[in-house]
């Protein structure tokens, strides 16, 4: 079977105050907070997800928040923009909110059909919000003052920045089944699937400086496999093209596989199963720190040591 992710499934960054995290996320963007948990690779490190209303793949992006960490800087190597879908028209309430809630913005433009508005989050990280014709997602209506006809229906696109195009498009296209879209100077875009919000990806090449990876930026991006046996076939694939893939991890709400991009990007695969609600209600999630069964015996111990959020 070839490898054939279908869209993307999330994206994880790194942040410094996590009470300033939830607070963006879930009362400037309207995301809706769907797990309090830890990095189960550091478990004194909160990991915090935020999606649509049951954190559907294609909706979600991670933190990782570290009070004091550096601020990092976008260059090569990483991905530098993290763009939503959000509703045809509705860029003039996102433009006015992120002025009346301090938030920093650069003015709305137009690429391509679609208009774009970027803001950056309290560490600085790079977000734009696509107003994009034809995305049937509907956003979470539960923050009262965004109308859910204005909300943010998912993740868009993905941008990785690069010294060079081709080693990368090569990866994207000959070991991860995507098509090129279209391509114009130094940057390319690519289709998984249909292509379109949630399933595409943007290389900009010809980017001179290595980015740092710290506070405010991405620290990987993660591609959508069906189920647990594809995963599993595609992990043998790409370690038969000489690609140096890890083990599959259990996430508890996904299986995993990591690898790295020619050009340094972390990449990682994420099965669509089991999902968000495996270990709390639909209604509840996001509202108690959940551990996987490994690391409960260390529950209060992993509680002493996280800094107090409110959600
Ligand atoms: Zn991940």
């Amino acid at each position: 079977m070839n490898v054939k992710p279908h869209g993307i499934h999330h994206v994880t960054a790194i942040a410094s105050d996590p009470q300033a995290n939830v607070n963006f996320y879930t009362k400037v963007l309207g995301l809706r907070l769907v797990k309090q948990t830890v990095n189960f690779d550091a478990p004194n490190v909160w990991h915090l997800y935020y999606g649509d209303e049951a954190g559907r793949p294609a909706s979600i992006l991670t933190f990782f928040p570290w009070p004091g960490v550096t601020p990092g800087r976008e260059g090569a190597g990483l991905t530098t923009a993290t763009a939503f879908s959000v509703p045809p028209e509705s860029i003039g309430f996102w433009h006015e909110r992120a002025k009346r809630l301090g938030v920093l913005f650069e003015a709305p433009v137009v690429r391509g059909d679609s208009e774009v508005l970027t803001l950056f989050d309290n560490d600085g990280m790079r977000l734009e919000l696509i107003a994009a014709a034809g995305d049937q997602r509907s956003g979470w209506d539960g923050v009262g003052d965004i109308p859910q006809e204005m909300a943010v229906r998912g993740l868009h696109t993905i941008t990785l920045s690069e010294h060079s195009l081709d080693p990368t498009a090569s990866m994207l296209t000959e070991f991860l089944g995507m098509q090129l879209h279209g391509e114009s100077g130094d940057s390319a875009s690519f289709d998984m699937g249909l292509g379109g919000a949630g399933a595409t990806v943007q290389v900009q090449a010809g980017v001179a400086e290595r980015g740092l990876q710290a506070g405010g930026t991405v620290h990987h991006v993660a591609f959508r496999a069906p189920d647990l046996l594809t995963m599993e076939s595609w992990r043998q694939e790409l370690l038969g093209k000489g690609v140096l893939v890890t083990e599959i991890m259990d996430r508890q709400y996904f299986k995993s596989i990591y690898f790295r991009e020619p050009g340094g990007v972390l990449f990682e695969i994420a099965t669509d199963e089991p999902g968000f609600d495996i270990d709390e209600p639909l209604l509840e999630l996001g509202r108690k720190l959940k551990l996987p069964p490994w690391l409960e015996p260390s529950r209060e111990q992993i509680e002493n040591s996280l800094p107090r959020i409110e959600v």
